[in-house]
């Protein structure tokens, strides 16, 4: 790394690394600011002028984690030439979390899917699809994409990003626990509405599990993307304008199975340059900071909190850093944890877009 660009996107992510051969790295692009289609317009221009600084397209897209404060920046570029003008990006890699082994992998998925069928209609429902779908239709080129996972590496000209989150598997009881109660609610939500009981047994039986494994790795050429027998999802961001009233258990359940994707966040480090952290939460702040340590990486110039930085746990105490920089807006900027105030922080809320290098 050389130089980061944190552009001031409010309450979302919209980041980028530039490595020390000048490649550019682009790391989520979405906001909640204002609303998801503002938030989302917001993310975009963050990009745009991220791309218009390096006059570069990135070469590789980093999604941290299923969260439309996350990307829904990129869904809004994708869609209908909202940039003004198509960027023509030449993206070549793209990497994103892999889902962890763990019990009940598969009721946890199909559960997760049939509620984003329900709620964005029609979406495929499969988001490593939907995302993937997007940047084909940003991109130029052919790009090849891989799901991650800890000890992964990421190398681009002798730059080495290792990735420490998720784990492979899953056997953690807190994490399981979760995973149990967000499946609980899902089945109470199913025995009340019908309609979500039609998609969930069409999701079964069109073996939307498989078709995720398939995701996991691979090449997508210009002329791909024939999932025949999923619906075709033209206006996949549809959604963003529609207000649907979604009924309260739906809801909730919907809540709680996104609630894991933080667990299942990226997190990843490079050299002691930087540590990105995701919106990992208190369980996994420790387990990483247990595998950094044991890689012998405590020290970073650059350090990017959990969760825009409103999550801190007292294991961060062995890490230590020379800047902060936290991504937020006025919502989360409120919430920042005082552990995370220093001289060298910054918060894009308060300083706008936000441009270090060494
Ligand atoms: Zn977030
Ligand atoms: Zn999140």
């Amino acid at each position: 790394m050389k130089a980061v660009y944190m552009a001031d996107v409010g309450d979302g992510l919209c980041l980028s690394i530039k490595t020390i051969f000048g490649n550019f790295i682009q790391i989520d692009c979405g906001s909640l600011s204002q609303g998801k289609i503002q938030g989302a317009k917001t993310a975009a221009y963050g990009l745009k002028r991220i791309y218009n600084n390096y006059n570069i397209s990135p070469e590789i897209f980093i999604l941290s984690h299923f969260h439309i404060d996350h990307y829904n920046g990129l869904l809004y570029i994708s869609s209908n030439n909202k940039w003004g003008y198509h960027p023509l990006l030449k993206i070549k890699e793209v990497f994103f979390p892999k889902i962890p082994e763990f019990k009940k992998k598969r009721e946890f998925i199909e559960a997760l899917f049939t509620i984003n069928l329900f709620i964005f209609g029609n979406e495929t429902g499969i988001m490593e699809y939907d995302f993937l779908k997007a940047i084909s239709k940003v991109n130029k080129t052919s790009f090849r994409y891989k799901a991650l996972s800890q000890g992964d590496k990421i190398k681009i000209k002798g730059s080495v990003f290792e990735i420490v989150w998720p784990p492979k598997q899953i056997k953690e009881e807190e994490i399981l626990k979760k995973v149990d109660k967000a499946l609980n609610v899902f089945y109470i939500a199913l025995e009340k509405h019908q309609k979500l009981r039609n998609l969930y047994r069409k999701i079964k039986e069109g073996g939307v599990f498989e078709k995720l494994e398939k995701t996991e790795e691979g090449r997508h050429e210009l002329e791909d993307w024939n999932y025949s027998e999923i619906n075709d999802m033209e206006n996949m961001v549809s959604y963003l304008g529609t207000k649907k009233t979604i009924p309260s258990l739906v809801r909730k359940a919907n809540k709680s199975l996104r609630d894991i994707a933080n667990h299942l966040c990226l997190a990843f480090f490079e050299d002691n340059r930087i540590l990105f952290m995701g919106d990992v939460e208190g369980y996994e702040i420790k387990q990483i900071v247990r595998y950094l340590i044991s890689r012998d990486r405590k020290y970073f110039h650059i350090f990017i909190p959990p969760h825009h930085g409103t999550h801190w746990h007292k294991d961060l105490e062995s890490i230590y850093w020379n800047f902060v920089l936290c991504s937020n807006g006025p919502k989360l900027c409120g919430k920042m944890n005082p552990n995370f105030k220093s001289k060298l922080t910054f918060s894009t809320c308060i300083h706008g877009d936000i441009i270090i290098s060494i």
